[in-house]
């Protein structure tokens, strides 16, 4: 039995009521919150003590769309300035070289920058499995770490001879993709309170798999009581593919295919209207909004502010490394805050005298990156700092000059008004996986060198 006392910081709870406690702390035993409270009502010692006077702590923020081996294929110059699918046109083929070892590295490097982020679970999408490569890969890497992982089985299986965007030579066969799902799902779903490893799957989207994956996906999920996840509906190409292939718009070819319910959620979701965001609250679908990857492929801005008026759960993903460039989760939640109020501008706000008319807060896009992705993950255990919730959470020490005068008037807001840099603490079930801004689990260096060096042979053949 293990016990960690957290004292003198400032708590952001996210419970209910969005507490928050200028002198508080956490009481933490054996990985999960035991109290919360100010300081003084806390048990006195602990078998480790930290005090964090000068330190804002929130919960540890939720990922909700990733593509860990992406951040071998960052910043390429010729898919720096491409649209969706001529960036996925020029990228597969390399993607077709990725190793084992590759999928490993990569996994370790995005968790890492993730954590340092204050990111605390993370889903990944993994949707090509070339030259013998695993989800068994960045399960290990995530173990590693010891970041909580949703790890989605992608798959591709509508290759251009039958019509769809990826090269034949990275999709695989509807049977072996099936096989392989159920094998991972038995091996490492682990659906119990405090879980680090649970099991999606997640056919890579409309224009490369085809309608029976998806049904058959499905019915393999509820089967094993597992999540789905997809991309949909995240550029205007997309919404032509599947009128012209499906005679549907793409949430209408979801629900066609029964891929609506508590237990799916989609990436993106750019274009979606007002009867589609009735079709999503109506069936508690969920949305992982990722505001850079829309800005860097100049694919949209999501209805975010609908969403939540229609009471979708949204939470916020980095998207993969290719299109954001780099996993900096504190930094989406301010992208997220920043788009709305680009969206907000585009719509008359300056014109606007309608006081009912707000832009999204820094605590409602701080929101979306806990309580909203643990909603939209499917998880109860996490997104609060409150008893009985996993002892997942990250601080930031206010005394810094990025934060100099902005975290005096208000410190929780000032994490994301300010620009954001490396977090000092992330805890995952009351272990350390960054203290000081340093990582624990893994040698820096090390993986910095590691992943160049594989970057440099993957995109150079
Ligand atoms: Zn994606």
């Amino acid at each position: 039995m293990t016990t960690l006392l957290i004292t003198h910081a400032y708590i952001a709870t996210f419970d209910d009521r969005q507490t928050e406690i200028p002198d508080g702390g956490l009481f933490i035993r054996d990985g999960f919150i035991e109290q919360v409270g100010p300081s003084a009502s806390l048990p006195a010692s602990a078998d480790e003590v930290l005090d964090l006077s000068g330190y804002v702590v929130l919960p540890g923020l939720v990922n909700t769309h990733h593509h860990f081996y992406q951040t071998l294929t960052r910043n390429i110059p010729a898919a720096q300035n491409a649209n969706l699918f001529n960036w996925l046109k020029t990228l597969y083929p390399i993607w077709a070289r990725l190793t084992p070892a590759d999928i490993f590295t990569s996994a370790q490097t995005a968790l890492v920058e993730l954590a340092l982020s204050g990111c605390t679970t993370a889903a990944d999408h993994l949707y090509l499995f070339p030259n013998g490569a695993k989800l068994d890969d960045e399960i290990e890497a995530g173990l590693s770490v010891g970041v909580r992982l949703h790890a989605a089985r992608g798959s591709m299986s509508l290759g251009e001879s039958q019509g769809g965007l990826p090269p034949d030579s990275v999709t695989d066969s509807e049977e072996r993709i099936l096989a392989d799902s159920q094998r991972v799902i038995q091996r490492y779903h682990d659906p119990k309170p405090g879980s680090l490893t649970q099991i999606v799957l997640a056919p890579c989207s409309p224009f490369s798999v085809t309608g029976d994956l998806m049904r058959e996906s499905a019915a393999l999920a509820r089967q094993y009581g597992v999540h789905l996840h997809t991309h949909l509906a995240e550029t205007e190409d997309e919404e032509q593919f599947c009128l012209q292939k499906f005679g549907y718009r793409p949430v209408g070819y979801m629900q066609s295919l029964d891929w609506v319910g508590a237990d799916v959620w989609f990436a993106h979701a750019v274009y979606a209207n007002a009867e589609e965001i009735g079709v999503f609250a109506q069936h508690h679908c969920g949305v992982a909004h990722c505001p850079t990857s829309n800005m860097r492929l100049a694919s949209g801005i999501a209805p975010v502010k609908e969403y939540l008026a229609a009471g979708v759960n949204v939470g916020l993903g980095v998207d993969g490394s290719a299109s954001n460039d780099g996993s900096h989760l504190l930094a989406e939640a301010r992208q997220a805050m920043l788009l709305a109020r680009v969206r907000e501008g585009m719509t008359g706000f300056s014109l606007s005298n309608d006081p009912a008319r707000k832009l999204m807060t820094a605590r409602q896009a701080l929101w979306l990156g806990t309580r909203g992705g643990a909603a939209v993950l499917g998880r109860s255990d996490i997104g609060s700092l409150e008893p009985g919730k996993c002892a997942d959470f990250f601080a930031i020490n206010l005394n810094t000059l990025d934060l100099a005068g902005g975290a005096v008037h208000d410190p929780l807001a000032a994490v994301v008004f300010c620009q954001p840099r490396r977090v000092d603490t992330t805890v995952v079930g009351g272990k350390f996986i960054v203290k000081q801004s340093q990582l624990i689990s893994v040698n820096e260096a090390e993986l910095t060198a590691r992943h160049n060096r594989a970057a440099k042979r993957l995109v150079n053949g």
